[in-house]
């Protein structure tokens, strides 16, 4: 039996002249995942890419790490056999026994991309479907709502038999939108929010900023260990760690208390600033989210970047707590972001934060730091 892969490009079938540049890109990006699980033949044709294994391959892990990678909308793993109605039962009875014997109701569905093979995709199911059915006696048809589907796709190469497709992981592949810089601290929003924007199809550098000795060094591996989950999805994350202590200080023996936050974001903004620059990044990515806390309002916000020209992406703004924690399991960072360890921020809060904070009030309260000094200082150590 031959056994095979197909993932069906998502958004990239909407692309008009730059598609091929896309496919490339995503067949690539598969050819680097499926590395580790054994040798592929791995094209793309009629908008999906095949995956064929060559000799010894551990398919169950190239399946599950196929919903893992953005720019497909479904995956499936199925059997290739001949373009002959025969061979196509045979494969049907051979590959899907297991699901057919354990369904109560069934109907066969066919799609017939190669317009030369002699039956329409309606006389092809009929038959495919008649004959499942004398076999496998208990099954009864049903058009409607069939507990399972047998899926027959007559294409160019070869035929296709399969049941259900997976969910492919859609968005765009990695690559396709460049690069961004992701603030990533270890709570469960930045994640989620890295997460989002490299679905778009950006490549992501990480960086953290952390408080020795008022942070551990777990809190410090949590970031790493978050990075290290995101991977799967986004390819190479290695996070760059920025100290943080030091300017906190400053900014809490100079400056009122009030505005100790939004200034701190500011610190974390320019220097991810510099780093993204530095590192041919479009564009700075945080897990903000409207109104969660001081920090968090408009007012805040808009104070918070104000030091910065990079456009600043906040895709998780506008969704509720429950909504960041149902992406957050589902993506796998949910459990490591609850590890307890205190983030730089969560140390440094003051006691009132300003929620309206003004700029002419920030930019006084600065100007008792050096804030080229401390900037350099922390990106170079
Ligand atoms: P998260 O769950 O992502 O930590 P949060 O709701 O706790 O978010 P804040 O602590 O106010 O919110 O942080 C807002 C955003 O600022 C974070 O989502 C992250 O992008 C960035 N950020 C905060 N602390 C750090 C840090 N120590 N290192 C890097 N980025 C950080
Ligand atoms: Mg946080």
């Amino acid at each position: 039996m031959n056994d095979i892969i197909l993932m069906k490009q998502g958004e990239i079938i909407l692309k008009g002249q730059n598609k091929r540049e896309f496919e490339r890109k995503l067949i690539s990006n598969i050819k680097r995942r499926f590395e580790p699980f054994g040798k592929f033949n791995i094209y793309s044709l009629q908008s999906t890419i095949y995956v064929e294994p060559q000799g010894k391959c551990d398919m169950e892990a190239t399946l599950e790490a196929a919903q893992t990678i953005f720019g497909v909308l479904s995956v499936t793993r199925a059997a290739a056999c001949k373009k002959d109605k025969d061979e196509i039962l045979k494969t049907a009875i051979d590959y899907l026994k297991d699901e057919l014997n354990k369904a109560k109701t069934f109907k066969v569905e066919s799609k017939r991309a190669d317009k030369r093979f002699p039956m329409s995709s309606i006389e092809l199911s009929q038959y495919v479907g008649g004959e499942l059915h004398e076999k496998f006696t208990h099954l009864i048809p049903d058009m409607h709502n069939p507990e399972f589907t047998v899926h027959i796709e007559v294409r160019d190469l070869a035929a296709y038999v399969h049941g259900p497709a997976l969910v492919g992981a859609g968005g765009l592949p990695i690559g396709t939108g460049g690069k961004m810089l992701t603030l990533l601290s270890g709570g469960i929003d930045s994640p989620v929010a890295s997460y989002m924007i490299a679905k778009r199809g950006v490549q992501l550098i990480p960086i953290h900023f952390y408080s020795f000795p008022y942070t551990s060094v777990q809190a410090k591996e949590k970031v790493e260990a978050l990075a290290n989950i995101l991977q799967k999805y986004c390819g190479k994350m290695r996070v760059i760690m920025i100290p943080f202590t030091h300017i906190q200080e400053e900014i809490r023996n100079n400056c009122p208390e009030g505005l100790m936050t939004v200034i701190m974001r500011r610190f974390m903004m320019r220097i991810a600033e510099r780093v993204a620059n530095e590192h041919g990044c479009t564009a700075l990515v945080t897990g903000d989210n409207l109104g969660q806390v001081a920090s968090q309002t408009a007012e805040a916000l808009s104070v918070s970047e104000e030091c910065v020209t990079l456009p600043v992406f906040r895709p998780l703004i506008a969704y509720d707590k429950k909504e960041i924690i149902d992406i957050a399991r589902k993506i796998g960072t949910f459990e490591t972001s609850i590890q307890p360890f205190e983030d730089c921020c969560t140390v440094f809060t003051p006691q009132k934060p300003r929620t309206k904070p003004k700029l002419h009030e920030v930019l006084d309260a600065e100007s008792n730091l050096n804030i080229e000094d401390l900037i350099s200082q922390a990106i170079i150590s």
